[in-house]
């Protein structure tokens, strides 16, 4: 049965309620003199959603494709106009 964290809204009492799934949130304070409606905090083991599940490697090149790359900007890009011939 999970845990749910409320908090109030009116004097800041935390509490803790075990409810399952199926009851209905709490929505009043348990501080008799209180009162004041609560808010359930959502937090750890109550229902935590990992979003962004899709991870995408968009930098990833293979090696052929990068030689083939390097390769092919090599041979299309004009060669050096006057390369100063050392020996
Ligand atoms: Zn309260």
């Amino acid at each position: 049965m999970p845990t749910y964290d409320y908090e109030c809204q009116t004097c800041g009492h935390q509490f803790e309620a075990r409810q399952s799934m199926k009851d209905p949130h709490l929505t009043d304070c348990p501080v008799e003199a209180c009162a004041g409606p609560v808010k359930r905090k959502i937090g750890l083991g109550s229902g935590l959603i990992f979003k962004g599940s899709g991870f995408y490697i968009t930098d990833y090149r293979s090696d052929s494709y990068k030689a083939a790359a390097k390769k092919d900007s090599a041979g299309s890009s004009s060669p050096p106009p006057s390369t100063p011939a050392k020996s």
